[in-house]
């Protein structure tokens, strides 16, 4: 018996997912990084430091416009949290970008405050409408 895989469950289910199946979502999902993969990575023929910064940058708005519209997309993003990736575009993401998201989901919360708690005093001078 063969067991569908859904290619765009909820998202609040991909955490809980295995890196396996969530692989396998984002292959089942037919994605664009798949049909051009230098679009992503950048060229094969060149070292990555050796890309002119010019054509990196557009390479990868190329590519991020790609993701933005790709079905598995939640999927995707959710695997390279796991993974942090050293190169690529993943998700519409450079991996500096799934570094800082990664840092920015493990800081700890700060509390809220109630502003219903602060005296009248503590709220900031608004700001007279002009007419
Ligand atoms: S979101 Fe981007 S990198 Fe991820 S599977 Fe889709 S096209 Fe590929």
């Amino acid at each position: 018996m063969t067991t569908t895989l859904p290619t765009n469950p909820q998202a609040s289910v991909l955490p809980s997912l295995s890196l396996r199946r969530l692989r396998d979502m984002v292959v089942a999902g037919d994605p664009g990084c798949i049909c051009d993969p230098e679009l992503f990575t950048g060229p094969a023929d060149i070292e990555p430091e050796d890309e002119p910064a010019g054509d990196r940058a557009a390479r990868i708005a190329v590519a991020r416009e790609v993701c933005a519209s790709c079905p598995v997309r939640l999927a995707c993003l959710a695997y390279t949290l796991r993974t942090r990736p050293a190169a690529g575009v993943w998700a519409g993401f450079t991996p500096e970008e799934i570094a800082a998201l990664v840092a920015a989901a493990n800081r700890p919360a700060r509390p809220r405050r109630n502003s219903a708690l602060r005296p009248a005093s503590a709220e900031p001078a608004r700001i007279a409408e002009v007419a």
